[in-house]
């Protein structure tokens, strides 16, 4: 089957990025959310990224105009019915992930793929509860979406191939990158990226560096564009958190665990740049480190 309409749902930091790009391709988008405020902040921020990829002449005022015009949104979820592919980039929560499924699920077609953005939640899991386990997958984009070049995609055990195959053509169709990767906790990038940021909060916790140094001995040291500590809080400290519970719930294995000092950053609020505080105090004009 040829995907041609995308219904997308969740506006937020995710989902607006996930329209961009492949209204961009060619694709019809509807984007709904449960809150008319997302949309609207969604689509006033498409266009002023997508006026920003104008102005470093990367597309035209033509393409650009052509790619708005080929987002619609809604309040409804109910009218994401007739789409082909349902990309759902709501809130982290399994619950909230499993509400849609089931209340979309009676109006879409029966050939119509169903995948999730979720960063940790089992595709297997989310995949069993639906009415199409074989037409179910992961379709996980970075952040931000417009600038990251890769598309994790996630098979969940039941997975058929001409899923995956479809899937695949979207993601060279935005002009991205797919890495296949199987239904285990936090994917690839997850999973090797969250012990690292974990263990530079631990460095940082034993006094083994400060702030500055490790950030800087990460950059400087092994060629990463961000440190470790500056990388962690662009996350946001409760995300790294979340996904290093679920890598050491799901794989049982200590040197998962969390560091003490991450869990005080989010018991304190400071979460990173989304608070104005993690790592870094970004309240002044130049990030500030607070250790
Ligand atoms: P966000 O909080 O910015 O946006 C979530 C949006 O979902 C909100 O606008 C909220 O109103 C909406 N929503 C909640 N319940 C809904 C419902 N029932 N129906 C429709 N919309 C609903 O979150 P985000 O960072 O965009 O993350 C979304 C998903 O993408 C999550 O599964 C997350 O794990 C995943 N993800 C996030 C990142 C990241 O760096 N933020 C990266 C990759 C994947």
């Amino acid at each position: 089957m040829a995907i041609e309409t995308v219904g997308v749902v969740g506006a937020g930091q995710m989902g607006n990025g996930i329209a961009h790009v492949l209204a961009l391709a060619g694709y019809q988008v509807q984007l709904t959310d449960v809150n008319q405020d997302a949309l609207t902040a969604a689509i006033a921020l498409i266009d002023k990224n997508l006026e920003r990829q104008v102005a470093r002449e990367k597309i035209t005022a033509g393409e650009k105009a052509a790619a708005m015009g080929r987002i619609t949104t809604t309040l409804k979820l109910t009218d994401l019915g007739p789409s082909d592919l349902i990309i759902e980039a709501a809130t982290e929560r399994e619950t909230v992930k499993q509400a849609i499924f089931e209340d979309l699920i009676p109006h879409l077609k029966p050939e119509t793929i169903l995948t999730s953005n979720t960063s940790s939640i089992s595709i297997t899991r989310l995949a069993s509860r639906t009415d199409r386990p074989e037409k179910f997958m992961g379709f996980h984009f970075m952040n931000p979406v417009p600038v990251m070049q890769l598309v994790e995609l996630i098979r969940g055990i039941a997975t058929d191939q001409s899923t995956f195959e479809a899937c695949l053509k979207v993601v060279e169709n935005i002009g991205k990158t797919a890495a296949s990767a199987e239904d285990f906790p936090a994917f690839i990038v997850n999973r090797i990226l969250m012990p690292m940021i974990n263990e530079a909060v631990y460095t940082l916790y034993e006094g083994v560096g400060s702030v500055k140094s490790i950030d800087e001995s990460m950059k400087l040291g092994a060629n990463h564009p961000m440190g470790p500590l500056e990388l962690a809080d662009f996350i946001g400290l409760d995300t790294c958190l979340a996904i290093m519970n679920v890598l050491h719930d799901g794989l049982a294995d200590t040197k998962y665990r969390p560091c003490p000092l991450l869990t005080k950053y989010v018991e304190a609020g400071w979460l990173g740049r989304k608070t104005g505080r993690g790592f870094y105090d970004y309240r002044g004009d130049t990030p500030v480190p607070t250790r």
